[in-house]
């Protein structure tokens, strides 16, 4: 999505008004996979910034929502949405008018101070979860220094335990990275400790299918084994 951009209206489940929202200038993050579908993260960092185009684009989405009749709004950010500092008035503004709220976030810092109450304000959020090895971890990542795969789940985790809302795990194949059979059981192990609501798996397509997309196949396969 464009910067500080919101999608066309279309129905999602139970022919809900939904839109999509970026509330990001630029990939703000704290990783930089090698698979990112935006490129190198522009900058990388777990700070939140104060980015003066929130105003105009909160302005934007309440005359959207009011004006379609929006009723659930994906924050579908182009980066991690929590570098935004003022997420908190994005999501209350949607709050306020009764919208249901998901939130995609990459899980790492699900868990912090300062970004757990705003997290428990949706009514849903997307974890993200790529890998089963801490070397994999730090080379297809690319964290921020001091980042392990260990606090990735466990972040996850106690967040989920103290969530009323719904927690979804995003788990990315990659190709020969984290589709074998040794993969699979670590998963399944991960999912035990983060007990999402949902798990769904998707794989880089576009650009990085050929390097490392999974076949639909597989992954139907790889969804049966991990539902079990
Ligand atoms: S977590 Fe998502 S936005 Fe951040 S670098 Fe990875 S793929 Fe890109």
């Amino acid at each position: 999505m464009d910067p500080f951009s919101i999608s066309d209206v279309y129905l999602g489940a139970n022919n809900m008004r939904c839109i999509n929202i970026n509330p990001l200038p630029e990939n703000y993050c704290s990783f930089d996979c090698i698979f990112c579908p935006l490129g190198r993260t522009k900058v990388k960092t777990e700070e939140r910034f104060y980015f003066e185009e929130t105003k105009r684009f909160l302005v934007e989405v309440e005359k959207v929502i009011k004006k379609e009749r929006i009723e659930y709004v994906f924050i579908d950010p182009d980066g991690e949405a929590l570098a935004n500092s003022e997420i908190l008035d994005i999501i209350r503004l949607l709050k306020d008018n009764n919208i249901v709220v998901k939130l995609l976030c990459n899980g790492y810092l699900v868990n912090r101070e300062g970004y757990i109450d705003v997290l428990n304000e949706c009514d849903e959020i997307i974890g993200e979860l790529m890998v089963t090895t801490e070397e994999k971890f730090q080379k297809i990542l690319r964290p921020l220094e001091g980042y392990t795969l260990e606090e990735h789940i466990s972040n996850m985790a106690s967040f989920n335990k103290q969530y009323s809302g719904k927690f979804i795990l995003d788990i990315t194949l990659l190709k020969d990275i984290s589709d074998s059979d040794i993969d699979i059981e670590k998963l399944k192990e991960y999912i035990d400790i983060i007990k999402p609501d949902e798990f769904f798996l998707e794989t880089p397509r576009g650009k990085f299918e050929k390097a490392l997309g999974v076949s639909e196949k597989k992954i139907n396969e790889l969804r049966k084994r991990l539902s079990k």
